[in-house]
């Protein structure tokens, strides 16, 4: 059945287009792109609302909880909660966001694997010496033409590791060589191998769990981050769900593992790093190009925000603070 299933998927990337760029690269048919040509359905609300998941909360005493709420911190840019929701869960007790982390910790060395038989791996198939640490998202590399790079494949592993992990810019088209804001795609495609577990970005709490035709099995966490307000991280295309909706996890907290549900070509992970502008929150998705300045009041790019908020971040920080 899964052989069918990848044919099927083999056949859908061929349709798209991008089969001849992908027999260029040597990394088959099988290459991640998502679909996404076309707005998403409205499908994405399916599965829980916020108020069921809140369902098995507690009740605390009318009384005590408004005297808490009185003095309750509301964190800049978020949005109020429903009252059914601030009458079961205080906000003081939203878990911490403590410091962003990379959904993994390694990746495959996309760049030296020659077959299908080695990058079509799964997770478990792959062993230790397959893996690199994670590359930085660098445009200049990223955006350096693959042909050239394949003229000397074996000095450029690096880089066609990092195009291939980075498989969409934050924007970007569905291309490789492609920059940021060439596209309308928000956050960004990171090729995994299939049952990579995923991490959380963040401390936070499990806002979604659901599935629908386009994003697939996804879970929504959501984050409250002090002095910048609520973020919404978005793992798209997964394979299984670890986690339930209402969970606080922390950081780094596994909620799943990588598949090619929804509209997906590949095993691959889609990374997006919402604002919190509206209750109930609805995943972005926009229906035409955006400026930088656009994008800017709906979604992060979540690379860059891992890179500014993480530990080395967090410690800068605070020693800059201690200093003052
Ligand atoms: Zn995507």
């Amino acid at each position: 059945m899964h052989a069918a299933w990848r044919r099927r998927e083999r056949r859908k990337t061929a349709l798209c287009g991008a089969a001849g760029f992908l027999l260029t690269l040597g990394i088959g048919a099988t290459f991640l792109q998502d679909n996404f040509h076309a707005a998403p359905s409205a499908g994405h609300m399916q599965g829980r609302t916020p108020e069921e998941a809140y369902e098995r909360v507690e009740y605390e005493p009318a009384a005590s909880w408004r005297r808490r709420q009185a003095t309750m911190p509301v964190a800049k840019g978020s949005q109020r909660l429903p009252a059914s929701l601030l009458s079961t869960k205080p906000a003081e007790a939203f878990p911490s966001f403590d410091r962003a982390v990379l959904p993994v910790t390694a990746i495959p060395n996309w760049g030296a694997m020659r077959t299908p038989d080695a990058w079509e791996r799964t997770y478990g198939q792959m062993t230790r010496a397959d893996f690199v640490p994670v590359p930085r998202y660098d445009i200049a590399t990223l955006t350096q033409p693959t042909v050239l790079l394949l003229k000397n494949r074996e000095k450029n592993v690096g880089a066609l590791t990092a195009k291939l992990f980075y498989s969409t810019r934050f924007f970007g088209a569905y291309d490789l060589d492609a920059g940021e804001f060439s596209g309308i795609h928000p956050g960004v495609d990171i090729k995994l191998a299939l049952d990579t577990p995923i991490g959380a970005i963040g401390g936070g709490r499990v806002y979604r769990v659901a599935k629908d035709r386009n994003m697939g099995l996804h879970v929504i966490i959501e984050h409250r981050i002090p002095d910048e307000g609520t973020l919404y991280s978005l793992y798209g295309h997964l394979g299984s769900v670890s986690v339930e909706e209402g969970e606080d996890i922390e950081p780094g907290t596994v909620i799943g593992t990588v598949g090619m549900t929804g509209q997906s070509t590949a095993p691959h992970l889609h990374l997006q790093l919402d604002r919190g502008r509206e209750t109930p929150h609805k995943r972005f998705w926009p229906t035409g190009m955006l400026t930088p300045a656009e994008a800017e009041r709906y979604t992060v790019n979540p690379i860059v925000f891992i890179a500014t908020h993480g530990t080395e971040a967090v410690a800068k920080v605070r020693s800059t603070a201690r200093a003052s």
